[in-house]
Protein backbone atom coordinates (compact mmCIF):
# COMPACT_ATOMS: atom_id res chain seq x y z
CA UNK A 1 0.00 0.00 0.00
CA UNK A 2 1.49 3.75 -0.74
CA UNK A 3 1.10 6.05 2.22
CA UNK A 4 -0.49 9.39 1.28
CA UNK A 5 0.90 11.74 4.33
CA UNK A 6 4.83 12.83 3.87
CA UNK A 7 5.35 11.46 7.57
CA UNK A 8 3.75 8.33 6.12
CA UNK A 9 5.87 7.56 3.31
CA UNK A 10 8.90 8.29 5.41
CA UNK A 11 7.69 5.42 7.95
CA UNK A 12 6.99 3.43 4.79
CA UNK A 13 11.05 3.46 3.60
CA UNK A 14 12.13 3.09 7.18
CA UNK A 15 10.23 -0.30 7.70
CA UNK A 16 11.57 -1.67 4.73
CA UNK A 17 14.66 -0.69 5.65
CA UNK A 18 14.65 -1.91 9.63
CA UNK A 19 13.43 -5.06 8.80
CA UNK A 20 15.99 -5.56 6.15
CA UNK A 21 18.80 -4.30 8.20
CA UNK A 22 17.32 -6.99 10.91
CA UNK A 23 16.80 -3.63 13.62
CA UNK A 24 15.24 -4.72 17.15
CA UNK A 25 11.90 -4.41 18.45
CA UNK A 26 13.59 -1.62 20.73
CA UNK A 27 15.35 0.32 17.43
CA UNK A 28 12.35 0.19 15.66
CA UNK A 29 10.34 2.17 18.37
CA UNK A 30 12.84 4.30 18.73
CA UNK A 31 13.11 5.77 15.27
CA UNK A 32 9.36 5.05 14.27
CA UNK A 33 8.28 8.50 16.06
CA UNK A 34 10.08 11.65 16.61
CA UNK A 35 12.27 11.98 20.20
CA UNK A 36 10.12 15.10 20.68
CA UNK A 37 7.67 16.95 19.16
CA UNK A 38 6.91 20.72 20.63
CA UNK A 39 4.42 22.62 20.13
CA UNK A 40 3.69 26.39 21.29
CA UNK A 41 1.58 29.15 20.10
CA UNK A 42 3.13 32.46 19.45
CA UNK A 43 1.97 35.80 19.97
CA UNK A 44 2.87 38.77 17.87
CA UNK A 45 1.73 42.66 18.25
CA UNK A 46 0.94 43.53 14.93
CA UNK A 47 1.87 47.21 13.90
CA UNK A 48 -1.76 48.08 14.41
CA UNK A 49 -1.60 47.47 17.44
CA UNK A 50 -3.81 44.33 17.46
CA UNK A 51 -2.27 40.71 18.55
CA UNK A 52 -1.70 38.31 15.92
CA UNK A 53 -1.72 33.83 17.47
CA UNK A 54 0.54 31.49 15.30
CA UNK A 55 1.00 27.75 15.92
CA UNK A 56 4.61 27.25 15.86
CA UNK A 57 6.36 23.62 16.03
CA UNK A 58 10.11 21.80 16.81
CA UNK A 59 10.39 18.39 15.94
CA UNK A 60 13.25 16.64 16.81
CA UNK A 61 13.29 12.98 15.14
CA UNK A 62 16.69 11.86 16.67
CA UNK A 63 19.85 12.92 18.33
CA UNK A 64 21.89 9.33 18.62
CA UNK A 65 24.43 10.98 15.85
CA UNK A 66 24.65 14.75 17.50
CA UNK A 67 22.37 17.78 18.52
CA UNK A 68 19.87 18.11 16.61
CA UNK A 69 19.75 20.03 13.51
CA UNK A 70 17.21 21.62 10.49
CA UNK A 71 15.54 24.33 9.44
CA UNK A 72 13.04 26.58 10.51
CA UNK A 73 9.91 27.30 7.73
CA UNK A 74 7.67 30.36 8.01
CA UNK A 75 4.39 28.51 5.67
CA UNK A 76 0.89 29.26 6.20
CA UNK A 77 0.87 25.37 5.14
CA UNK A 78 3.52 24.10 7.71
CA UNK A 79 1.77 21.58 9.73
CA UNK A 80 3.14 19.02 12.43
CA UNK A 81 3.09 15.88 9.67
CA UNK A 82 5.02 17.52 7.20
CA UNK A 83 7.16 19.04 10.04
CA UNK A 84 7.60 15.31 11.16
CA UNK A 85 8.73 14.02 7.91
CA UNK A 86 10.98 17.10 7.46
CA UNK A 87 12.78 16.49 10.68
CA UNK A 88 13.25 12.35 10.34
CA UNK A 89 14.67 13.23 6.75
CA UNK A 90 17.29 15.51 8.24
CA UNK A 91 18.45 12.59 10.47
CA UNK A 92 18.54 10.31 7.48
CA UNK A 93 20.24 13.28 5.78
CA UNK A 94 23.23 14.23 7.88
CA UNK A 95 23.93 10.47 8.07
CA UNK A 96 24.41 9.45 4.98
CA UNK A 97 26.82 12.51 4.21
CA UNK A 98 28.56 11.78 8.07
CA UNK A 99 28.37 14.77 9.84
CA UNK A 100 27.56 14.64 13.63
CA UNK A 101 24.27 15.83 13.57
CA UNK A 102 20.56 14.46 14.19
CA UNK A 103 17.59 15.42 12.48
CA UNK A 104 15.06 17.78 13.62
CA UNK A 105 12.63 20.64 11.54
CA UNK A 106 10.55 23.69 12.98
CA UNK A 107 8.08 25.62 11.62
CA UNK A 108 5.71 28.59 12.03
CA UNK A 109 2.09 28.47 10.48
CA UNK A 110 2.47 32.04 8.69
CA UNK A 111 2.17 34.12 5.53
CA UNK A 112 5.47 36.36 6.12
CA UNK A 113 4.61 38.14 2.48
CA UNK A 114 1.69 39.23 4.13
CA UNK A 115 3.91 40.73 7.28
CA UNK A 116 6.03 44.12 7.50
CA UNK A 117 9.92 43.47 8.03
CA UNK A 118 9.23 44.73 12.08
CA UNK A 119 6.37 42.27 12.21
CA UNK A 120 8.59 39.11 10.45
CA UNK A 121 10.99 40.29 13.48
CA UNK A 122 8.54 39.38 16.05
CA UNK A 123 7.62 35.72 14.68
CA UNK A 124 11.46 35.19 14.47
CA UNK A 125 12.01 36.15 18.24
CA UNK A 126 9.12 34.69 19.27
CA UNK A 127 10.05 31.71 17.91
CA UNK A 128 13.06 31.73 19.79
CA UNK A 129 11.45 32.72 23.36
CA UNK A 130 9.08 29.89 23.05
CA UNK A 131 11.57 26.88 21.89
CA UNK A 132 14.75 28.46 24.09
CA UNK A 133 14.73 25.69 26.33
CA UNK A 134 15.04 22.53 23.42
CA UNK A 135 17.94 24.62 21.27
CA UNK A 136 21.01 25.44 21.66
CA UNK A 137 24.51 24.98 19.99
CA UNK A 138 25.00 21.51 21.42
CA UNK A 139 21.18 20.86 21.63
CA UNK A 140 19.45 21.19 18.83
CA UNK A 141 20.74 24.03 15.57
CA UNK A 142 18.21 25.60 13.54
CA UNK A 143 19.07 27.30 10.15
CA UNK A 144 16.47 28.94 7.19
CA UNK A 145 14.52 26.97 5.02
CA UNK A 146 11.27 28.15 3.26
CA UNK A 147 10.40 31.97 3.63
CA UNK A 148 13.31 32.12 6.39
CA UNK A 149 17.00 33.95 5.05
CA UNK A 150 19.91 35.25 6.77
CA UNK A 151 18.29 38.47 8.28
CA UNK A 152 16.25 35.84 10.64
CA UNK A 153 18.92 33.92 11.42
CA UNK A 154 20.35 37.04 12.85
CA UNK A 155 17.70 37.80 15.04
CA UNK A 156 16.92 34.57 16.28
CA UNK A 157 20.94 34.19 17.33
CA UNK A 158 20.89 38.04 18.83
CA UNK A 159 17.26 36.49 20.85
CA UNK A 160 18.96 33.42 22.13
CA UNK A 161 22.21 35.06 23.33
CA UNK A 162 19.97 37.74 25.07
CA UNK A 163 18.27 35.14 26.65
CA UNK A 164 20.95 32.82 27.53
CA UNK A 165 23.17 35.87 28.88
CA UNK A 166 25.79 34.00 26.12
CA UNK A 167 27.88 34.30 22.82
CA UNK A 168 26.58 31.45 20.52
CA UNK A 169 27.59 32.42 17.06
CA UNK A 170 27.21 28.34 17.09
CA UNK A 171 23.62 28.39 17.89
CA UNK A 172 22.31 28.59 14.22
CA UNK A 173 23.65 28.82 10.99
CA UNK A 174 22.54 30.39 7.95
CA UNK A 175 23.44 33.70 9.68
CA UNK A 176 25.01 36.96 7.43
CA UNK A 177 28.36 36.26 6.62
CA UNK A 178 29.09 39.62 8.59
CA UNK A 179 27.39 38.22 11.62
CA UNK A 180 29.23 34.29 11.68
CA UNK A 181 28.14 32.90 8.81
CA UNK A 182 30.14 30.90 6.43
CA UNK A 183 31.88 31.64 2.85
CA UNK A 184 30.07 29.19 0.50
CA UNK A 185 26.71 28.78 2.22
CA UNK A 186 24.55 30.07 -0.45
CA UNK A 187 26.27 28.20 -3.16
CA UNK A 188 26.58 24.82 -1.17
CA UNK A 189 23.34 23.32 -2.00
CA UNK A 190 24.19 23.35 -5.88
CA UNK A 191 27.60 22.95 -5.03
CA UNK A 192 27.82 19.72 -3.62
CA UNK A 193 24.55 18.32 -6.00
CA UNK A 194 27.15 18.92 -9.10
CA UNK A 195 30.29 17.22 -7.41
CA UNK A 196 28.04 14.22 -7.45
CA UNK A 197 26.53 14.80 -10.94
CA UNK A 198 29.98 14.80 -12.17
CA UNK A 199 31.18 12.08 -10.46
CA UNK A 200 28.02 9.69 -11.94
CA UNK A 201 28.66 11.23 -15.02
CA UNK A 202 32.71 10.09 -14.84
CA UNK A 203 31.33 6.70 -13.14
CA UNK A 204 29.55 5.99 -16.28
CA UNK A 205 31.51 6.44 -18.82
CA UNK A 206 28.87 9.69 -20.25
CA UNK A 207 30.80 12.95 -21.90
CA UNK A 208 29.39 15.89 -20.30
CA UNK A 209 29.33 17.62 -23.40
CA UNK A 210 26.81 15.23 -25.04
CA UNK A 211 24.70 15.81 -21.96
CA UNK A 212 21.46 17.39 -21.58
CA UNK A 213 19.98 18.88 -19.18
CA UNK A 214 16.52 20.17 -18.05
CA UNK A 215 15.99 22.07 -14.74
CA UNK A 216 12.92 23.25 -13.23
CA UNK A 217 12.82 26.10 -10.34
CA UNK A 218 15.46 28.97 -10.66
CA UNK A 219 15.92 29.63 -7.31
CA UNK A 220 18.93 29.67 -5.16
CA UNK A 221 19.13 25.99 -5.99
CA UNK A 222 18.50 25.94 -9.82
CA UNK A 223 20.23 29.05 -11.28
CA UNK A 224 23.46 27.68 -9.36
CA UNK A 225 22.81 24.51 -10.62
CA UNK A 226 22.75 25.71 -14.28
CA UNK A 227 25.55 27.91 -14.18
CA UNK A 228 27.44 25.60 -12.87
CA UNK A 229 26.77 22.47 -15.94
CA UNK A 230 26.77 24.95 -18.17
CA UNK A 231 30.52 26.15 -17.22
CA UNK A 232 31.38 22.40 -17.58
CA UNK A 233 30.20 21.76 -20.81
CA UNK A 234 26.52 19.93 -20.42
CA UNK A 235 23.86 21.91 -22.39
CA UNK A 236 20.72 23.21 -20.27
CA UNK A 237 17.90 22.77 -22.94
CA UNK A 238 15.31 24.18 -20.67
CA UNK A 239 14.51 26.06 -17.54
CA UNK A 240 11.72 27.20 -15.69
CA UNK A 241 10.10 28.99 -12.49
CA UNK A 242 6.97 29.83 -11.49
CA UNK A 243 5.66 31.73 -14.24
CA UNK A 244 6.88 28.99 -17.18
CA UNK A 245 9.86 27.69 -18.90
CA UNK A 246 12.11 28.31 -21.68
CA UNK A 247 13.09 25.51 -24.10
CA UNK A 248 16.75 26.18 -26.52
CA UNK A 249 16.79 22.72 -28.36
CA UNK A 250 20.32 24.59 -28.65
CA UNK A 251 20.88 24.73 -25.45
CA UNK A 252 20.82 28.25 -23.65
CA UNK A 253 22.81 30.84 -21.35
CA UNK A 254 22.05 30.20 -17.85
CA UNK A 255 23.66 33.91 -17.39
CA UNK A 256 21.57 35.49 -19.78
CA UNK A 257 18.66 34.02 -18.51
CA UNK A 258 19.43 35.02 -14.82
CA UNK A 259 20.22 38.84 -16.01
CA UNK A 260 16.67 38.81 -18.15
CA UNK A 261 15.52 37.14 -14.95
CA UNK A 262 16.84 39.57 -12.69
CA UNK A 263 15.07 42.63 -15.05
CA UNK A 264 11.65 41.18 -15.64
CA UNK A 265 11.12 38.58 -13.03
CA UNK A 266 10.58 35.56 -15.18
CA UNK A 267 12.61 33.30 -16.89
CA UNK A 268 11.08 33.74 -20.18
CA UNK A 269 11.84 37.59 -19.76
CA UNK A 270 13.47 38.49 -22.81
CA UNK A 271 10.63 37.09 -25.17
CA UNK A 272 7.77 37.50 -23.15
CA UNK A 273 5.88 40.17 -20.62
CA UNK A 274 3.02 38.46 -19.09
CA UNK A 275 1.34 36.08 -21.76
CA UNK A 276 1.91 38.06 -24.83
CA UNK A 277 5.70 37.25 -26.26
CA UNK A 278 7.68 38.11 -29.09
CA UNK A 279 7.31 35.38 -31.75
CA UNK A 280 9.48 36.60 -34.32
CA UNK A 281 12.24 36.42 -31.80
CA UNK A 282 11.33 33.72 -30.82
CA UNK A 283 11.61 31.88 -34.06
CA UNK A 284 14.81 33.42 -34.83
CA UNK A 285 16.33 32.37 -31.66
CA UNK A 286 14.91 28.78 -31.77
CA UNK A 287 12.84 29.65 -28.23
CA UNK A 288 9.82 27.89 -27.40
CA UNK A 289 7.93 28.56 -24.35
CA UNK A 290 6.07 25.89 -22.30
CA UNK A 291 4.33 24.92 -18.83
CA UNK A 292 6.09 23.35 -16.08
CA UNK A 293 4.13 20.34 -16.81
CA UNK A 294 5.28 20.20 -20.38
CA UNK A 295 9.10 20.60 -19.04
CA UNK A 296 9.46 17.83 -17.00
CA UNK A 297 8.43 15.50 -20.06
CA UNK A 298 10.85 16.98 -22.41
CA UNK A 299 13.58 15.02 -24.02
CA UNK A 300 16.60 14.89 -22.14
CA UNK A 301 19.43 13.34 -20.46
CA UNK A 302 19.43 14.62 -16.93
CA UNK A 303 16.09 16.25 -15.00
CA UNK A 304 16.92 18.20 -12.30
CA UNK A 305 13.80 18.46 -10.15
CA UNK A 306 14.66 22.10 -8.27
CA UNK A 307 11.36 24.14 -6.39
CA UNK A 308 8.73 22.22 -5.40
CA UNK A 309 7.49 18.37 -3.96
CA UNK A 310 5.63 16.72 -5.65
CA UNK A 311 6.04 17.33 -9.06
CA UNK A 312 6.92 13.48 -10.36
CA UNK A 313 3.62 11.78 -9.93
CA UNK A 314 2.00 8.87 -11.21
CA UNK A 315 0.35 10.96 -13.58
CA UNK A 316 3.08 12.04 -15.71
CA UNK A 317 5.91 9.41 -14.26
CA UNK A 318 5.26 7.09 -17.97
CA UNK A 319 6.05 10.41 -19.97
CA UNK A 320 9.28 11.31 -18.40
CA UNK A 321 12.21 11.12 -21.24
CA UNK A 322 15.23 11.07 -19.62
CA UNK A 323 18.12 8.68 -18.02
CA UNK A 324 18.52 10.41 -14.89
CA UNK A 325 16.64 12.37 -12.23
CA UNK A 326 19.23 14.61 -10.16
CA UNK A 327 16.55 15.67 -6.75
CA UNK A 328 17.89 18.98 -6.06
CA UNK A 329 14.37 19.52 -4.33
CA UNK A 330 13.10 17.98 -1.29
CA UNK A 331 10.35 15.40 -2.08
CA UNK A 332 9.84 16.01 -5.92
CA UNK A 333 8.78 12.49 -6.54
CA UNK A 334 5.83 10.26 -5.03
CA UNK A 335 6.84 6.75 -4.07
CA UNK A 336 4.15 6.00 -6.94
CA UNK A 337 6.31 7.43 -9.54
CA UNK A 338 9.17 5.54 -7.99
CA UNK A 339 7.91 2.76 -8.97
CA UNK A 340 7.16 3.98 -12.69
CA UNK A 341 10.98 5.68 -12.94
CA UNK A 342 12.43 2.05 -11.83
CA UNK A 343 10.48 -0.17 -14.40
CA UNK A 344 11.68 2.28 -16.96
CA UNK A 345 15.31 2.19 -16.02
CA UNK A 346 15.53 5.73 -15.00
CA UNK A 347 17.90 6.27 -12.17
CA UNK A 348 16.52 8.58 -9.55
CA UNK A 349 19.85 9.76 -7.34
CA UNK A 350 17.29 11.28 -4.07
CA UNK A 351 16.84 14.32 -2.44
CA UNK A 352 18.22 12.91 1.16
CA UNK A 353 21.48 12.38 -0.41
CA UNK A 354 21.94 14.96 -3.59
CA UNK A 355 21.10 18.52 -1.48
CA UNK A 356 22.60 17.97 1.78
CA UNK A 357 25.45 20.46 0.44
CA UNK A 358 23.39 22.67 2.39
CA UNK A 359 23.37 20.89 5.82
CA UNK A 360 27.18 19.95 5.30
CA UNK A 361 28.07 23.50 4.80
CA UNK A 362 25.78 24.22 7.61
CA UNK A 363 27.99 21.75 9.64
CA UNK A 364 31.09 23.73 8.67
CA UNK A 365 29.58 27.06 9.87
CA UNK A 366 29.10 25.48 13.17
CA UNK A 367 32.32 24.07 13.75
CA UNK A 368 33.40 27.92 13.02
CA UNK A 369 31.48 29.24 15.11
CA UNK A 370 32.50 26.79 17.92
CA UNK A 371 36.15 27.40 17.36
CA UNK A 372 36.11 30.98 16.71
CA UNK A 373 37.99 30.06 12.72
CA UNK A 374 37.23 31.59 9.42
CA UNK A 375 37.24 29.34 6.41
CA UNK A 376 37.99 30.11 3.26
CA UNK A 377 36.29 30.02 0.37
CA UNK A 378 38.46 26.91 -1.07
CA UNK A 379 38.67 25.27 2.23
CA UNK A 380 34.98 25.21 2.39
CA UNK A 381 34.70 24.06 -1.24
CA UNK A 382 37.02 20.99 -1.10
CA UNK A 383 36.19 19.65 1.95
CA UNK A 384 32.56 20.33 0.82
CA UNK A 385 33.60 17.82 -2.24
CA UNK A 386 35.16 15.14 -0.04
CA UNK A 387 32.02 15.26 2.02
CA UNK A 388 29.68 14.91 -0.87
CA UNK A 389 31.94 12.42 -3.02
CA UNK A 390 32.53 10.24 0.45
CA UNK A 391 28.42 9.65 0.78
CA UNK A 392 27.70 9.29 -2.56
CA UNK A 393 30.67 6.40 -2.72
CA UNK A 394 29.09 4.72 0.43
CA UNK A 395 25.11 5.25 -1.52
CA UNK A 396 26.64 4.06 -5.06
CA UNK A 397 28.40 0.82 -3.32
CA UNK A 398 25.43 0.14 -1.12
CA UNK A 399 23.38 0.53 -3.83
CA UNK A 400 25.26 -2.51 -6.42
CA UNK A 401 25.50 -4.58 -3.41
CA UNK A 402 22.07 -4.50 -1.65
CA UNK A 403 20.48 -4.49 -5.55
CA UNK A 404 18.64 -1.36 -4.14
CA UNK A 405 17.52 2.04 -5.76
CA UNK A 406 19.43 5.20 -4.60
CA UNK A 407 16.68 5.85 -2.57
CA UNK A 408 16.66 2.74 -0.55
CA UNK A 409 20.40 2.28 -0.39
CA UNK A 410 20.55 5.99 0.61
CA UNK A 411 18.37 5.36 3.60
CA UNK A 412 19.81 2.23 4.15
CA UNK A 413 23.57 4.28 4.57
CA UNK A 414 21.49 6.56 6.77
CA UNK A 415 19.65 3.82 9.65
CA UNK A 416 22.79 2.16 9.09
CA UNK A 417 24.80 4.72 10.70
CA UNK A 418 21.77 6.23 13.12
CA UNK A 419 21.67 2.28 14.64
CA UNK A 420 25.41 2.17 14.86
CA UNK A 421 25.59 5.77 17.11
CA UNK A 422 22.34 4.35 19.38
CA UNK A 423 23.89 0.75 20.05
CA UNK A 424 26.88 2.34 21.25
CA UNK A 425 24.24 4.90 23.34
CA UNK A 426 22.79 1.59 24.63
CA UNK A 427 19.39 2.53 22.94
CA UNK A 428 19.05 -0.87 21.39
P1 LIG B 1 13.89 29.38 -4.05
O1 LIG B 1 12.69 29.95 -3.40
O2 LIG B 1 15.14 30.18 -4.12
O3 LIG B 1 13.52 28.99 -5.58
C1 LIG B 1 12.40 28.22 -5.92
C2 LIG B 1 12.21 28.27 -7.42
O4 LIG B 1 11.09 27.47 -7.74
C3 LIG B 1 11.92 29.66 -7.97
O5 LIG B 1 12.58 29.83 -9.21
C4 LIG B 1 10.42 29.62 -8.21
O6 LIG B 1 9.98 30.50 -9.25
C5 LIG B 1 10.24 28.19 -8.61
N1 LIG B 1 8.86 27.75 -8.49
C6 LIG B 1 7.94 28.06 -7.54
N2 LIG B 1 6.76 27.51 -7.84
C7 LIG B 1 6.94 26.83 -8.99
C8 LIG B 1 6.08 26.05 -9.81
N3 LIG B 1 4.80 25.89 -9.51
N4 LIG B 1 6.63 25.48 -10.90
C9 LIG B 1 7.93 25.66 -11.22
N5 LIG B 1 8.76 26.39 -10.50
C10 LIG B 1 8.26 26.97 -9.41
O7 LIG B 1 14.13 27.98 -3.35
P2 LIG B 1 15.47 27.11 -3.32
O8 LIG B 1 16.23 27.44 -2.09
O9 LIG B 1 16.13 27.17 -4.64
O10 LIG B 1 14.85 25.65 -3.07
C11 LIG B 1 14.31 24.88 -4.13
C12 LIG B 1 14.16 23.45 -3.66
O11 LIG B 1 15.42 22.97 -3.23
C13 LIG B 1 13.20 23.24 -2.48
O12 LIG B 1 12.58 21.99 -2.59
C14 LIG B 1 14.14 23.21 -1.29
O13 LIG B 1 13.59 22.49 -0.19
C15 LIG B 1 15.32 22.48 -1.90
N6 LIG B 1 16.55 22.69 -1.14
C16 LIG B 1 17.15 23.92 -1.13
C17 LIG B 1 18.29 24.10 -0.35
C18 LIG B 1 19.00 25.41 -0.34
O14 LIG B 1 20.05 25.50 0.34
N7 LIG B 1 18.55 26.44 -1.03
C19 LIG B 1 18.81 23.02 0.40
C20 LIG B 1 18.19 21.78 0.34
C21 LIG B 1 17.04 21.64 -0.44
Amino acid sequence: MIASSPYARFQENLEVTLKRLKASKREQDVLREPQYNHKKEIEITRDDGSKLKLHAFRVQYNNARGPYKGGIRFHPEADENEVKALAALMAIKTAVVDIPFGGSKGGVQVNPKELSKREVEAVSRGYVKAFVDHLGPEIDVPAPDVNTNPDIMAWMRDEFEKITKTFAPAFITGKPLSYGGSEGRDTATARGAFFIIQEMVEREGLDSKELRVVIQGFGNAGSHMAELLHGAGFTIVAVSDSHGGIYVEGGLDPVRIDKYKKQTGSVTGEYCQGSVCDVEKMKLDNVRIVTNGELLELPCDILIPAALDNVITEKNAAKIQTKFIFELANGPTTPEADAILEKKGITVVPDVLLNAGGVTVSFFEWSQGRSGEQWTAEQVDSELRRTMLNAFTAVRREARREKLSYRMAAFSVGVKRILEAMRVRGWS
